[in-house]
């Protein structure tokens, strides 16, 4: 293996630590425990499981934790009720909407409404909007985003003036991603379902973020020698060696990857730590900024 691994695992504990130390620091100085809501809307397992692990995270960080668990048939004048008593709840920092909602919901109206303070997940129009232009800066980063620039950072790589390829453009992984790159000025390259000629592009990359969900998608003849490449891709692949019968894998077919690349991270144990870590340093930054 010629890749250096960066391990999310990891760095993900590093960010934990350094926000539990905060926490009990405020708590100690008398000021209010940052505190998240979560709301989960139907009972999808994935999202469920998804919900469960952020509540956790936020005990084993010395946060509080309020779950609106909210039936599937909920109106969504009901459901904007909610935010709106949660945007008035002083006890409250941060409100997390466990997406996607059902299909009956308007996930863009109920997105609007979360108060740009709370917005810890940075999917607000406002909080998108700032980080789009020059000059302007988000209250939040997209946490998965946020996660794998911070990766980037914590390996050492340059970024102003590189070469960036995106694959995947969603409203939460790759739009949010090549803005947060451009705006540290790397030259960036959006890529989707409709791009031509993909390993072309990716053979120009000296950062390469895959976000697309499908797995080991990615092969290592596409990667340029001694590139980044952040693998942000979860996907299950039938593996009768395992008990559960599959196991993860990202969108980089990592063993031919790990070969070209200069530095890689791993499916499990990359991004995916990242992504609730960055939550819970938004989080506490929500109540630093709503209680100083
Ligand atoms: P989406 O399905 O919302 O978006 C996928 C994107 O990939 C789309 O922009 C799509 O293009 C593009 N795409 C699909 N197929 C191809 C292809 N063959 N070639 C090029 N581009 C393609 O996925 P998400 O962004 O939500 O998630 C992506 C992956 O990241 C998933 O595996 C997901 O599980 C994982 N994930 C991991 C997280 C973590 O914490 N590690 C957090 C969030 C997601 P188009 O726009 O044209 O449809």
């Amino acid at each position: 293996m010629s890749a250096q691994l960066i391990d999310g695992k990891l760095i993900a504990g590093q960010v934990r630590e350094e926000v539990a130390a905060n926490v009990a620091k405020r708590i100690a100085a008398g000021k209010s425990k940052p505190t998240l809501a979560t709301v989960l809307v139907g009972e999808r397992v994935d999202s469920a499981t998804y919900v469960s692990s952020k509540q956790k995270a936020c005990a084993e960080l010395g946060m509080g934790s309020v779950s609106k668990n909210l039936p599937a048939d909920i109106s969504q004048e009901e459901l904007e009720r909610i935010i709106k008593s949660l945007n008035d709840d002083k006890s409250v920092h941060g409100i997390l909407v466990q997406l996607p909602l059902p299909s009956h919901l308007n996930e863009e109206r109920v997105l609007q409404l979360i108060s740009v303070e709370k917005d810890v997940d940075g999917f607000s129009p406002l909080n998108i909007g700032r980080l789009a232009q020059r000059g302007r800066e988000p209250l939040f980063v997209p946490c998965t985003p946020y996660g794998c620039i911070y990766l980037l950072d914590k390996a050492g790589v340059q970024i102003e003036g590189a070469n960036a390829v995106v694959l995947g453009r969603s409203n939460i992984v790759g739009m949010p991603a090549a803005l947060l790159l451009m705006s540290r000025n790397a030259t960036v390259t959006v890529c989707h379902s409709r791009t031509k000629d993909l390993p072309s592009l990716t053979r120009n990359a000296d950062i390469l973020i895959v976000a697309i969900g499908k797995a080991e998608f990615v092969r290592g003849e596409w990667i340029k020698p001694s590139a980044a490449v952040i693998d942000v891709g979860i996907n299950s692949k039938p593996d009768a060696t395992k008990k559960s019968g599959y196991r993860l894998v990202g969108d980089v077919n990592f063993d031919e990857a790990k070969e070209v690349a200069g530095f890689i991270t791993p499916v499990p144990g990359g991004v995916g730590p990242m992504t609730i870590a960055m939550l819970m340093k938004n989080t506490l930054r929500a109540a630093e900024i709503q209680n100083p």
